[in-house]
């Protein structure tokens, strides 16, 4: 028999545990509860469970209590009881059904089995009360021989057990769930595998063993197959070969898996087998080592995950596939904008400075598109890509950035010879029988020069410098870190101006214009001023150039007619009533809608129309000359005064300016400064005077700084003049003061 321990709890209770000195592990022990009232009858009770056989393999320990509350704690501290024997009558006529309930409703435990015990013959419980309840039986004491003891016992463990591992089940199917929804989120590989390796950790309660993920290519050789993530007694082999002899215990297993494309289920140790197949050609074994035996109910919640998470490898396979075709340009299958942006911001700083940017821009390239159609194009961007290959061996870092400028990263110590630079020039190509010339331009950029830009922004820098040179006909571009500088300052400018324009901190000076012939005021000339919030100004030359190049003119120039008009109204206070021109871009005049403004402005604000000119240049005026014509004719009508700013510097033919509808020809300053020298520039002055006499225009001679021009443009019947010899640009308080004295 064997021996019981006494153990003496609070409330009376005792514990008789079974002290077998075989190998009764916990797991391999069922737990049995008497409760009884009284004394007699539980000493033979146990007596009669103890002399029982093991059922399916398990010893009993064997747990007393004597009252139902005493044994509520006993349930509460053992929730695995398997089969509670329970006599109905003891503190009060119900106690037991009451204790069944408690146990059910309050300790939430629907697995435990329970037997009734009476000793009242013919007493029978309501069978509503035992399906509520979940109460399997109920037995009169005189009755419950040992015989059928021993079957009542092993039909409940039964019931118990299956119970048990529905229960576990359903409980790991809720794990398996909570487990795929927590590794979706995972995007790479190893945080993915390392995510699902602890999840199949949690629903094994795997504690000593350990689990790994071992793939690679499909039809790579089996040995190259590695760890790509592990955990537990595994964790130590991250990143090994399968063929390292510390994997030669399992070597076999993995090994039939894979050939087999088969989970492969043994006890102590499992191997699921996922494919990403047609997405990537790989495969990926998931080794788990358990130091429990892995069970049928495990096994199938195995299998269950696996399919779950076959999808997530699959989801993997997919992103990267997508990752990929992000980062490469799909006509010639080589990187893109994508990649280089990528390689850039991933270099160190050490790598920076080793390494120059490479960019190839094919010319003429849309005009090509447009005659030779977007086959030619493709061939042309393949011949172009393979000449760069043979011609650069070092271009193995090759993207196609834009759709048609290549960009190579190089060391930065290798020299590019003008032999090639040549034969990358004369390139030639055949398409349908006829030969086309391959014209390119190269811009080199040394990435030291760089430091602290975003790809984004070297790129746009190599790609601006790139075409700015191609305006001055540069094909090989050297880009130096002045350049970069000088780039860098235009950005920067560019955002300032940007805020100044948005805030309205930019704001006007006033130039008079002074008659020649009998030097009185006729009117100012407008002019932009920008003073930075650090106090400096930028030259208008400057500031206008980027504003024209980076789409903000049209908001400035209108500004600028804001507070010209403002400048208008304050003379207009004071008495003078003249005339101010303000300069128009060509893409303000273009723009419809810039008439509607001015007009606007103007009616809004009261001012005769006369008291405004506005001012183009000869090169803009002749840029679009049909729309801009249009548009400043629709100004005169209104009753603005035109002049053609810069005259001279531009090409315009004689035919146009004869057509040309304005006011005033402003002679540039070119011309007036280098008056009085021996230059020729004296004669174009006087070809010019006569071109306007006999045209109708009235002329303006700008920058005039000296008596002496002044002397030669009267003598040569110039009408009007502008320069610092009168007066320098001014504020328009200052131009007050100026007025007063000046008359
Ligand atoms: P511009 O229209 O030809 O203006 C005349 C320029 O010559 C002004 O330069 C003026 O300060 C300068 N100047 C006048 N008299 C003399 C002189 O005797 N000697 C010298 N050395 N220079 C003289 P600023 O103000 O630097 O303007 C440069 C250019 O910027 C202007 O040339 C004009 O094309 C443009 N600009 C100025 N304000 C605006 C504006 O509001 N809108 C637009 N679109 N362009 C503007
Ligand atoms: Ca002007
Ligand atoms: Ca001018």
């Amino acid at each position: 028999m064997p021996k019981i321990a006494h153990q003496f709890e609070m409330d009376q209770q005792f514990e008789y545990a079974q002290d077998d000195k075989s190998d009764a592990s916990p797991s391999n022990t069922w737990k049995i509860l008497t409760v009884e009232d009284d004394p007699d009858y539980q000493a033979s009770l146990v007596a009669s469970l103890a002399g029982l056989s093991p059922i399916m393999g398990h010893n009993l320990q064997i747990l007393t209590a004597s009252s139902s509350i005493a044994a509520a704690t006993l349930i509460s501290q053992h929730p695995d009881i398997g089969l509670i024997l329970l006599d109905v009558v003891m503190e009060e006529d119900d106690a037991g059904l009451r204790l069944v309930n408690t146990i059910r409703e309050v300790l939430g435990n629907a697995s435990v089995r329970v037997v009734l015990l009476t000793g009242q013959p013919g007493f029978a419980p309501e069978k509503e009360v035992m399906r509520t309840l979940d109460i399997d039986g109920y037995w009169n004491k005189a009755e419950l021989t040992r015989d059928k003891l021993h079957s009542v016992e092993h039909s409940n463990f039964r019931t118990w057990l299956y119970l048990n591992q529905l229960i576990q089940a359903r409980q790991g199917l809720q794990l398996v769930l909570d487990a795929a929804r927590s590794i979706n989120s995972k995007h790479d590989l190893v945080s993915f595998t390392r995510a699902v390796l602890l999840e199949i950790s949690q629903i094994l309660g795997v504690a000593k063993g350990g689990i790994m993920c071992v793939g690679n290519a499909v039809n790579s050789s089996f040995d190259d197959h590695y760890v790509i993530s592990s955990t537990g007694s595994f964790e130590h082999l991250q990143g090994l070969k399968i063929s390292d002899p510390q994997f030669s215990t399992i070597y076999t297993d993995v090994h039939t898996a894979l050939v087999k494309q088969q989970h492969l289920l043994t006890t102590f140790h499992s191997i699921f087998y996922f494919e990403t197949q047609n997405i990537d050609h790989k495969c990926y074994l998931m080794v788990v080592k358990s130091d429990i035996p892995v069970s049928d109910a495990h096994k199938n919640l195995l299998q269950v995950f696996s399919e779950n998470i076959s999808s997530g490898f699959t989801n993997i396979a997919l992103l990267n596939r997508l990752t990929e075709l992000a980062y490469t340009d799909i006509n010639l299958n080589i990187p893109n904008r994508n990649w280089l942006y990528r390689e850039i911001n991933t270099m160190s700083v050490k790598e920076r400075n080793h390494t120059r940017l490479l960019m190839l821009e094919v010319n003429q390239f849309d005009e090509a598109a447009f005659a030779f159609g977007a086959d030619f194009c493709q061939k042309l961007l393949q011949h172009v890509h393979k000449q760069i290959c043979n011609l650069l061996p070092q271009s193995q870092r090759i993207a196609l950035t834009s759709s048609h400028r290549f960009s190579i990263l190089m060391k930065a110590d290798e020299q590019i010879s003008e032999e090639i630079l040549n034969a990358l020039n004369h390139q030639k190509i055949v398409v349908s029988d006829v030969e086309h010339n391959v014209d390119l331009s190269l811009l080199q950029m040394d990435l030291a020069c760089t430091q602290g830009y975003t790809a984004a922004k070297i790129v746009n820098l190599a790609e601006s410098s790139l075409k700015e040179a191609k305006s001055k006909f540069i094909k090989n571009i050297k880009h130096t870190q002045q350049e970069s500088d000088s780039i860098s300052r235009r950005y920067d400018l560019m955002r300032e101006l940007r805020t100044a324009i948005g805030n309205r901190t930019l704001n006007v000076m006033l130039q008079p214009k002074v008659s020649l012939t009998n030097h009185e005021v006729v009117g100012f000339e407008a002019l932009a001023r920008w003073k930075k919030d650090d106090g400096n100004y930028v030259g208008p030359d400057e500031f206008i150039n980027i504003a024209e190049k980076s789409g903000l003119i049209q908001k400035l120039d209108c500004l600028i007619f804001e507070k010209t008009v403002e400048a208008i109204k304050t003379l207009a206070q004071h008495g003078y009533h003249l005339p101010v021109a303000f300069n128009a871009s060509s893409l303000d005049l273009v723009r419809p809608d810039y008439y509607n403004f001015i007009v606007d402005v103007i009616e809004k604000n009261a001012i005769p129309a006369h008291l405004l000119e506005l001012e183009v240049t000869e090169t803009q005026a002749m840029s679009d000359y049909s729309i801009i014509q249009t548009q400043l004719n629709k100004f005169i009508n209104f009753g603005l005064k035109i002049s053609i700013d810069d005259f001279g510097t531009g090409y315009s033919s004689l035919a146009h300016i004869s057509r040309l509808n304005a006011d005033y020809i402003k002679i540039d300053r070119s011309f007036v400064s280098r008056l009085g020298s021996d230059d020729p520039s004296a004669h174009i002055v006087e070809m010019i005077m006569l071109m306007c006499k006999k045209l109708g225009f009235k002329v303006i001679a700008e920058g005039i700084e000296t008596e002496q021009q002044q002397q030669i443009l009267q003598d040569l019947q110039c009408d009007m003049g502008q320069g610092y010899l009168f007066a320098k640009p001014m504020y328009v308080d200052d131009v007050l003061a100026w007025l007063k004295k000046h008359q």
